[in-house]
């Protein structure tokens, strides 16, 4: 078949395109499907609604997501891209200041990764998708999903009102918080987080500091509310993404614009206070809220749900674009045998073993706002082994069920968290 027709769908004369795999969203998601679909073989189309470099949030990376991007034959572009190196996360509260190495890991693997500019990152990852290989169209939105086991389709919008319809032999929503099938095909499920809200932007950081370590992401938490939590993310060419997340009430409690809360926030910490004195901004303070998101299945006949198009937990470990390779790397292959004409059962092959790990990432963050990691991650000494468990998970190696901290997470941190003195008012945490 061509690629391109005009053919009539619903009664109307329209432009329609024809390939084998089309991805909704050139985010890093769609951008490693497609990468690695072209390698073996297939057609591959992705629509992308906005036109790159554009804005998003998501610039710590975890050392997992190396092996991933070197599947995909995306790691070189990466490596080449002159990012700051990152080995791990490091910890302030009050005054006390703790991290963690993710060179010191149980899990065998990459130990180092990036902070990345995201608008610069997603641009390369889809550039060398196209390189490879695979269709790319920007300022094409998705306005409909047409669900088929054989031959689905999506109606097309273009930034002139030209519609269009593209069919596939299968599709992946790669569309992250656009969330395509989800809306239309009414999957969304509570995602069992309480609604935070996350103020954030970018600044010139002019940080001197000798003591501070730009090779990790430095984690704030608020003095006297611990369920408020702070992000410095340094880039390689002096900027910083800054972000203060935290119950939405509690946030806009805190000034009158997204821009003075996102400041009095920082100011109320004493090491970003110090650390950010002669920070200049670089773009407003933005806001997102309601970020948090599940659903019912991630996949269904002839498509499948990828990264944050399926489920997102919180920022606290910077598990998104992880997840998101994770789920283009498990799916991609699938999607390929698939249209090689074997039978897959994608419960058992990609939702249930990806769900898997998603579920340590939220014992992480369920453990992170109840207190009791945090009173793990302050406490003053930890025994070595248990703490490479950690830093394993928290390095992005949670499907490692060898690693007890990530097979049967909320039983080890509950018991690691008591010998560490944990108690929910000790550790100041407000209602959650
Ligand atoms: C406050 C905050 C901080 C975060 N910090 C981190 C972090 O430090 N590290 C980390 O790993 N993750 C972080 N995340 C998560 C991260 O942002 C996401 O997990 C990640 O971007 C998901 O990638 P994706 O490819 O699934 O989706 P996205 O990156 O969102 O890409 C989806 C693409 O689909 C396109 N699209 C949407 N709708 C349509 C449509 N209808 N038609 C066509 N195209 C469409 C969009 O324009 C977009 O380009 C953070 C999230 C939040 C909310």
């Amino acid at each position: 078949m061509t690629d391109n027709a005009d053919q009539t769908v619903e009664g109307e004369t329209t432009n329609m395109t024809d390939t084998d795999v089309a991805i909704i969203g050139a985010g890093p998601a769609g951008a490693a499907a497609a990468a690695r679909l072209v390698r073996l073989g297939h057609r591959v189309h992705v629509v992308e609604r906005s036109h790159f470099p554009r804005f998003s949030i998501g610039e710590s990376l975890l050392p997992q997501c190396m092996a991933y991007l070197d599947e995909a034959g995306l790691l070189a572009t990466v490596q080449a891209a002159g990012y700051q190196s990152k080995n791990g996360a490091a910890f302030t509260r009050s005054g006390v200041n703790t991290a963690i190495d993710f060179r010191e890991k149980f899990t065998e693997g990459w130990g180092t990764t990036y902070q990345v500019e995201r608008a610069d990152f997603d641009q390369r990852l889809i550039q060398a998708a196209a390189e490879q290989g695979a269709r790319v169209n920007f300022g094409v939105t998705v306005t409909a999903f047409h669900p088929d086991p054989e031959r689905p389709y999506l109606s097309l919008v273009d930034e002139h009102g030209q519609t269009s319809t593209l069919s596939a032999r299968f599709v992946l929503d790669a569309s992250g918080y656009g969330r395509v099938l989800a809306r239309q095909l009414d999957l969304t499920r509570d995602p069992r987080l309480e609604p935070r809200m996350a103020l954030f932007t970018h600044v010139e950081d002019r940080i001197d500091d000798p003591s501070y370590d730009r090779e990790k992401i430095l984690i704030g938490v608020h003095p006297s509310d611990a369920s408020i939590w702070y992000w410095l993310i340094p880039f390689a060419n002096g900027r910083a993404s800054v972000g203060v997340v935290g119950d939405v009430d509690t946030l806009n409690g805190h000034g009158d614009s997204p821009a003075a809360r996102w400041q009095a926030l920082i100011d109320a910490e004493p090491r970003l206070h110090a650390l950010l004195g002669e920070a200049r901004p670089l773009r407003p303070v933005d806001e997102l809220k309601g970020y948090s998101a599940d659903v019912t299945t991630l996949h269904g006949p002839g498509y499948a749900l990828l990264g944050n198009a399926g489920e997102f937990l919180d920022p606290v470990f910077s598990s998104g674009v992880t997840v998101a390779l994770r789920s283009a790397s498990m799916a991609a292959p699938l999607v390929d045998r698939q249209l090689r004409g074997e039978t897959i059962d994608w419960q058992s092959a990609f939702e249930t073993p990806l769900r898997e790990g998603v579920e340590t990432f939220r014992a992480y963050v369920d453990t992170w706002y109840d207190g009791q990691l945090q009173s793990i991650v302050f406490h003053d000494s930890q025994p070595a082994d248990v703490k490479r468990m950690i830093s394993a998970v928290l390095a992005g190696y949670a499907w490692d069920r060898d690693n007890p901290f990530a097979s049967a997470p909320r039983k080890h941190l509950a018991t690691l968290a008591q010998l560490c003195g944990h108690s929910p008012s000790a550790a100041g945490l407000t209602a959650q």
